[in-house]
């Protein structure tokens, strides 16, 4: 049975008094947005509420892209019935008929909203369950834990009648909670940092660094078809800043600090970022650190590179273990590209024995001794190349070009 509407909850953003409108607005836009192929469903905004009035179209269909969208909490397919008794009987039997598996127990939990309507909350309870207990013998009422809870509320406009409350990614709607630049690589955990900082809210761009002609064409587009599938969540597009690398990890390599390598790379990123960031007016910077993951991921190697960057440096994965990291790459979809095997700049020249401990001064007065370091990180930023990104770049890419803002 394909319902009649759906209830769209919104999250925890809902507290925050002031912003509430500014929220509800956004929330609306992306659920018209992700459901622009349902061209006859009808999308009305209540208070803290969305609902949707399908006109036929498909509930298991629309489903899939409501999950994508942050800051939904949960949503429920509704039969939606007049607000008058028999009307209301006869539509929860028939939500409890069209259950996938006949359970044997259940509960009705009426709200009542309309106080005009005749017969209180309580009272409902049992005028309900008792039609549904006639209609399907061998069922029964159990109020603790029953398998299945039968909701049913009353508003002046019309009865929702529901079982089944679907949980919704969570989070702020995208772009509500300001902006930040992903520094993306090609590697598993960057990109489900980036999906993290996108589900609360931040809109991102990506920069990635590579070392062409060191690191393939290929590597560039496992970066491309990861924005790609970050774009989804966005409702339209993301920017992605190609940065070249190769000068100044040439330089770095050849600067004899060998166990300092990727210390010394890491903190040129994040400079070059910077960077990026005041001209696209972001307030911050994502990267997959993950504590103690590798050499530079340790307490002490993100001290030392933080400390090249003033912005925040946002780690969403910071406290994760990687399962629980490759557990969400798999859900978003990444996992299949981040494993491709192709070079990233940063696995090559990898130092033998790189420091889990380095020592600021000590960085500070290699970064000193490479010549014209500052003047590459400036060329690396101005050679930089943008590209903009959707869900269908595949198609597009003919007619995406490099933007014009530099
Ligand atoms: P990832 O799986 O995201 O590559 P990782 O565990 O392999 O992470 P590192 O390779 O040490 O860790 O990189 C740490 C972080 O630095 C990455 O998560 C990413 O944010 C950033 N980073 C590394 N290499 C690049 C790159 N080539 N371009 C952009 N950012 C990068
Ligand atoms: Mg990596």
């Amino acid at each position: 049975m394909n319902p009649d509407m759906i209830l769209i909850r919104f999250g925890e953003f809902t507290i925050k008094g002031k912003n509430r409108e500014k929220f509800d607005k956004r929330m609306t836009e992306q659920v018209r947005k992700a459901l622009s192929a349902f061209p006859r469903a009808e999308i009305t905004r209540a208070y803290g509420r969305i609902y949707i009035v399908l006109n036929g179209e498909s509930y298991e269909e629309m489903a899939p892209k409501l999950k994508d969208i942050f800051g939904i909490a949960s949503f429920s397919p509704i039969r939606r019935s007049a607000s008058e008794l028999e009307a209301i009987r006869s539509a929860a039997l028939d939500v409890m008929r069209a259950l996938p598996k006949q359970p044997e127990t259940f509960k009705v939990s009426v709200r009542r909203v309309d106080k005009e309507f005749p017969h209180d909350s309580q009272e409902m309870n049992h005028l309900v369950g008792g039609h549904v207990l006639r209609g399907l013998p061998g069922l029964k009422v159990n109020v603790r834990e029953p398998e299945v809870e039968l909701r049913v509320e009353i508003q002046p406009e019309g009865t929702y009648v529901f079982s089944s409350v679907v949980t919704g990614a969570g989070g702020f709607p995208y772009g509500t909670n300001g902006k930040a630049l992903l520094l993306l690589s090609g590697g598993i955990d960057s990109p489900v940092a980036g999906y993290l900082a996108m589900r609360q809210g931040l809109e991102l761009e990506a920069v990635h660094y590579h070392s062409f002609p060191f690191t393939s064409e290929q590597a560039k587009e496992k970066v491309i078809e990861l924005v790609r599938r970050l774009s989804h969540y966005t409702g339209a597009s993301i920017k992605l800043h190609l940065v070249s690398f190769t000068d100044i990890q040439t330089a770095i390599a050849q600067s004899n600090h060998n166990s300092l390598i990727i210390t010394l790379m890491r903190r040129s990123m994040l400079r070059i970022a910077e960077r990026l960031a005041e001209r696209r007016e972001a307030l911050g910077l994502v990267t997959g650190d993950s504590l103690g993951q590798v050499a530079s991921q340790t307490l002490s190697s993100m001290n030392v590179i933080g400390r090249t960057a003033e912005l925040p440096l946002l780690r969403p994965l910071v406290t994760m273990d990687k399962n629980e990291i490759i557990r969400i790459a798999r859900t978003i979809g990444t996992y299949e590209t981040s494993i491709l095997p192709y070079e990233d700049c940063c696995t090559l020249f990898v130092p033998k024995n790189p420091t889990t401990n380095p020592n600021l001064a000590v960085v500070e007065k290699a970064e000193e001794s490479i010549a014209s370091l500052d003047a590459m990180i400036e060329q690396a930023v101005a050679t930089t190349e943008t590209l903009t990104i959707t869900p269908d770049w595949r198609t597009a890419v003919e007619t995406a070009g490099q933007d014009d803002w530099f």
